[in-house]
């Protein structure tokens, strides 16, 4: 239930199993994707799930490839939160888990964007995907402008407080901070900002929900994620895995990022 530990004493720093995501939005044709699902498929059997969960977000079209392979979480990147009903073009959450998801997107600025999703959009989509049985991770972030504004916290925590004013299970949330102003742009965030957004999201976090038996809620950092920046980011408290965009589209660019969240978990 939502508030109803209020202390920061609970708020806990210790080190969770990374999650490493792939975000392929509206990107791959269909033998590319084939070929890419076998390459992740390697990666998984050769990476243990207790201490890297990577999971796929595939352009819904490829669901069924990515669902047939062994080893692979993956999800949808945005659902409607009807279960079924008169919405073309439209693929709900409980249809997701049907095919075999067991995560889903909410909220990525890109939605938010393009598709005009509101805050309020974003919270029925996180609930009827928990509903389904779906872990989410939801995606916040600022823009460039709020940021320079000195606004940035402010308005993460404010999209944390609408999607997840609902009935949430905690245990079944992830948060991606992803600031819009990083993501696909290679600007990545300065590590000492991530540090401090990491932190008031985990501070947010400790006080919106008890600490359940799984531990707190992990938060991952998106925007621009590379193997050269991905360890400095891993090394930050706070900070649970990524989720990545343009790097997870080859798997010569991924695999370093997985092995650099691989690294962190040995050196705990
Ligand atoms: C994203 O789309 O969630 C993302 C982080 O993209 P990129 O890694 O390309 O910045």
């Amino acid at each position: 239930m939502l508030f109803c530990q209020k202390s920061l004493l609970f708020l806990q720093t210790d080190r969770l199993a990374m999650i490493i995501a792939a975000n392929w939005k509206m990107n791959l044709m269909h033998d590319e994707a084939k070929n890419l699902v076998a390459d992740f498929q390697e990666l998984a059997s050769n990476m243990p799930k207790q201490d890297v969960e990577l999971i796929i977000f595939p352009p819904a079209l490829y669901a069924a490839m990515v669902s047939e392979a062994a080893e692979l979480s993956w999800g949808g990147q945005a659902s409607h939160p009807s279960d079924q009903g008169a919405h073309t073009g439209d693929i709900s959450a409980a249809m997701f888990a049907s095919a075999g998801a067991n995560w889903q997107l909410a909220g990525h600025s890109e939605r938010r964007t393009d598709h005009g999703e509101s805050d309020g959009e974003i919270a029925k989509q996180l609930a009827a995907g928990q509903k389904a049985g779906l872990n989410v991770m939801l995606c916040v972030g600022e823009t460039l402008a709020q940021r320079e504004a000195g606004n940035a916290i402010a308005v993460v925590t404010d999209q944390l407080q609408h999607a997840l004013r609902g009935d949430v299970d905690f245990d079944k949330l992830a948060i991606a901070y992803e600031p819009v102003w990083a993501i696909g742009t290679g600007k990545v965030a300065a590590p000492e900002d991530v540090a401090e957004m990491h932190k008031a999201i985990a501070g947010w976090l400790a006080t919106a929900h008890s600490p359940s038996d799984k531990g707190r809620v992990p938060i991952l950092y998106g925007g621009s994620v590379k193997a050269a920046n991905a360890a400095a980011l891993f090394e930050l408290p706070y900070v649970d895995g990524a989720l990545v965009g343009g790097a997870s589209l080859k798997i010569a660019d991924f695999a370093p990022i997985t092995a650099a969240a691989k690294m962190v978990v040995d050196a705990q």
